[in-house]
């Protein structure tokens, strides 16, 4: 049997539950067929299958400013996510989980019209929807780094 790899088809209206956000990370890591893959590597297969167009740039995430930003509608049909280039330490980890978190972002958008499908306050953020997109970003990582 032969399955082409994909971007699955995720559309959130609502935050699910913690473990449903475990199981989206599973769905990305077997339908992209991140197996075997070195970390760089899987990212770059999400990155063109998930239409995201990634890069790094001065955020200033340790002077309160944003550690990433995601885009919708970005040269029509990409995503654009912008992470701050910036990281503690020497290890790539840090800068691969906001770029996790950021696609998980993506989860709450209609693919096609890159409208928001969650409705949510300006002002006041979404603290459900931070903690679910911590969730799979981590998850992801592990299944990603596992190998
Ligand atoms: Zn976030």
């Amino acid at each position: 049997m032969t399955t082409s790899s994909e971007w699955p088809r995720v559309e959130l209206a609502q935050v699910p539950s913690l473990e449903r956000a475990r199981e989206i990370a599973d769905l990305v890591y077997k339908s992209c067929r991140l197996k075997d893959l070195e970390t760089e590597e899987a990212f770059a297969v999400m990155y063109g299958l998930g239409r995201f167009n990634v890069k790094l740039t001065k955020l200033e995430a340790v002077n309160g400013g944003f550690e990433a930003l995601l885009f919708p509608g970005y040269d029509n049909d990409k995503f654009m996510i912008l992470a701050d280039s910036y990281v503690s330490g020497n290890s790539n980890e840090e800068r691969y989980m906001r770029i996790a978190h950021e696609i998980g972002h993506s989860f709450f958008y209609d693919r096609k019209s890159k409208i928001k499908l969650l409705k949510q306050s300006i002002i006041t953020k979404n603290i459900e929807e931070e903690k679910f997109c911590d969730e799979f970003a981590s998850q992801l990582l592990k299944l990603i780094q596992r190998r």
